[in-house]
């Protein structure tokens, strides 16, 4: 159970009616379309910039007494945008970062959430610190990367997680969250599963000390042995590795991987390496197998398939593609194809990782 914290935040509504309008200033009308990586066109009735952790509670205050709904956004990275939101859409952006702890075992980061993910990435490499390398250029925000437990490159953020705090809207109290309460698993945690509960205002990462590079993922293993190896250097080397791979977001609007990779019964996979002997499969703990869901809709041929103005990227079989004027519902008539087509295909089922917001 995650720690009800001492942290003492402003009061509530009850206690001071007129606080959550003196100190949050509502955006009416508030356009979205260049706050979401699939640059889907999208509306809320209201906005909300929050950077401060007290204005935290007092955003849920204020959408109570108003009757609206709240949503929570970081950099729109993970997310497929309705066109109209009727209530207030709250964007996370309370900055701040340090190194918190330094001893010969390791040391402790600790960000707010409205801090860019990849900016502390660059942050701790600078500093000299090893251990998030792995996941640089990922997109978003600092606050949004425990909700999927990021993953890339054979790292996830689960294996340096510390703690985080975070405002829990259920019961009104900000608490801590231990590794443990969090609940990590391959792309989801308990923020993932209690959609909307929580929002995370700051967490902290421990990284090990002596840095131990994890350099088992393809196009990784070669820099193995070198006698210049540093954090940084891994950094660049996954940086040049996804600039190669994926599409850019800013020049063809996307999500990033649209999919969860598969985690499915050996019984299942029998069938696909009859036909393909060198399909790849990744053993799990429990006796599973994880597919690589790129490789299934590739090899159904959907890679550069084109859905109305949605389709999918030429580059990277696993990204879908917004080629101009997409909205929410192509993208997802697109992906009901493809799930469809990789079902009938393969007799697998696949997991959309972007969320319907
Ligand atoms: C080009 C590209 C590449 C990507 N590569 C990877 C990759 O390699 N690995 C990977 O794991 N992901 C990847 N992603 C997905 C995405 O970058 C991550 O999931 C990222 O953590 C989302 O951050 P965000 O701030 O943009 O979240 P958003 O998209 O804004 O939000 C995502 C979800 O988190 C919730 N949320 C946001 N902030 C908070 C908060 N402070 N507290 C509680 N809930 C919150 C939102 O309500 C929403 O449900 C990629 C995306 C793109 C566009």
């Amino acid at each position: 159970m995650p720690q009800r914290l001492a942290i003492v935040l402003p009061p509530n509504s009850d206690q001071c009616p007129d606080m959550t309008e003196q100190t949050l200033s509502l955006i009416p009308d508030f356009d979205l379309s260049a706050r979401n990586t699939l640059a889907l066109k999208a509306r809320s009735r209201f906005g909300l910039v929050l950077d401060a952790p007290d204005q935290v509670p007092a955003a849920f205050a204020l959408a109570e007494k108003r009757g609206l709904g709240l949503r929570i956004l970081g950099g729109g990275s993970n997310v497929v945008l309705s066109p109209e939101f009727e209530g207030i859409t709250a964007l996370v952006a309370i900055k701040g970062r340090s190194i918190r702890e330094e001893t010969d075992e390791h040391v402790l980061v600790e960000a707010a959430a409205g801090e860019n993910w990849n900016d502390l990435v660059a942050y701790t490499v600078k500093a000299g610190f090893g251990g998030i390398e792995n996941l640089a250029l990922i997109p978003g925000t600092v606050g949004a990367a425990p909700v999927q437990n990021i993953g890339a490159y054979g790292a996830e953020i689960a294996d340096v997680f510390e703690s985080l705090t975070a405002y829990d809207s259920a019961t009104g109290e900000v608490v801590e969250f231990s590794r443990q309460d969090c609940g990590f698993a391959y792309r989801d945690s308990v923020f993932k599963q209690q959609a909307g509960r929580f929002v995370v205002l700051s967490l902290r990462l421990r990284l090990p000390k002596p840095w131990q590079p994890n350099l088992g993922f393809a196009g990784l293993s070669e820099l193995a042995g070198r006698d210049d190896l540093t954090p940084g250097l891994v950094m660049d080397r996954v940086i040049a590795l996804r600039q190669s791979k994926l599409p850019d977001w800013r020049v063809t609007p996307n999500a990033g991987s649209f999919f969860q990779n598969p985690v499915v019964a050996p019984s299942q996979v029998e069938p696909i390496l009859a036909e393909f002997p060198n399909a790849p499969k990744y053993p799990q703990a429990d006796g599973k197998l994880k597919l690589s869901a790129g490789w299934l809709i590739e090899q159904a041929g959907l890679k550069g398939f084109t859905l109305g103005p949605a389709g999918i990227s030429e580059r990277h079989a696993l990204v879908v593609v917004n080629h101009g004027g997409a909205s929410a519902d192509d993208i997802s008539a697109l992906a009901s194809h493809i799930k469809a087509t990789i079902r009938a295909r393969f007799g697998v089922e696949l997991h959309q990782e972007p969320v319907l917001l």
